[in-house]
């Protein structure tokens, strides 16, 4: 079965038709890029995926695993195992990374039920997964991304979706105004998470990020929909000849 299916799909903003009949089948283990022309509702899709406000669906359904995800609220579809990573992270002065971490796990805890995570299990957890991931023990001490470089901000991140165990993770442009080494820190990281059961989005404006994430399938979204879809050779046709050819559709 799919991990998701996103069928029709038709949304609004204040009145204004965004997006138009985004068909999308993603298949477990799966990487897909999602490339596009500005301004053409692919923040808009990854925000419905995930559960925000301000969104009217007009038509279609998201499905998870064969259930649909739109009576849910955001919190449960983080519990399905849904995770958004943000294009601009937040300082937390007075907050150590760790304590943060900590938080996030234990507010998914409780969401499911369970307990709060034993203090021990959590610093065995995070250590192995902070080691895996190339982030430094010092960094776990320091406030949540107060006076963190690019690259450690973005070695965060990806600490906190790995602690997360998502089955569907949407980077809708991470890559942004990331330099050469930030954007291997968020690559290298994404495929150490790569596996059979777990599927990614790739919201990316440029081919670069995907020459490091190499993805399974590519698509081309404009217009408020899916317009092509092809392997990783179409990243480098649209990296070489733009989006001219499909900006037409965005209007
Ligand atoms: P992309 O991510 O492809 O650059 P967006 O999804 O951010 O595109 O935006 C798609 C369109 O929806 C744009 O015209 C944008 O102005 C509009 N839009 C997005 N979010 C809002 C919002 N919260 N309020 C009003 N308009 C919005
Ligand atoms: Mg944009
Ligand atoms: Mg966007």
């Amino acid at each position: 079965m799919a991990l998701i299916e996103i069928r029709n799909l038709h949304a609004s903003v204040d009145g204004k038709d965004i997006l138009k009949g985004v068909d999308l089948v993603i298949e477990p283990g799966k990487v897909h890029a999602l490339m596009g022309p500005n301004g053409t509702g692919k923040s808009t899709l990854s925000n419905i995926i995930a559960g925000r406000d301000g969104y009217t669906i007009t038509d279609g359904d998201i499905l998870l695993n064969g259930q649909s995800l739109l009576e849910m609220e955001p919190q449960d579809r983080a519990l399905a195992g849904i995770f958004l990573s943000f294009q601009y992270p937040v300082e937390i002065p007075g907050v150590a990374t760790s304590t943060f971490l900590k938080a996030a796990i234990n507010a998914r805890r409780r969401a499911a039920g369970e307990g709060e995570i034993d203090a021990m299990e959590f610093l065995k957890l995070v250590k192995a997964k902070a080691k895996e991931l190339g982030v430094r023990d010092d960094m776990l001490k320091r406030p949540v991304n107060v006076g963190f470089s690019g690259g450690e901000k973005k070695r965060a991140e990806v600490l906190q979706m790995a602690l997360m165990t998502p089955r569907f993770a949407i980077l809708d442009e991470t890559d942004s105004g990331l330099d050469i080494d930030a954007l291997k820190v968020v690559a290298d990281g994404v495929n150490a998470l790569r596996s059979p059961d777990r599927s990614f989005l790739v919201i990316t404006h440029y081919q670069r990020l995907l020459s490091y994430i190499v993805p399974d399938v590519v698509h081309v979204f404009a217009g408020g929909r899916i317009v092509r879809t092809g392997g990783p050779e179409l990243a480098e046709e649209l990296e070489a000849k733009g989006y001219a050819d499909y900006t037409g559709a965005a209007a």
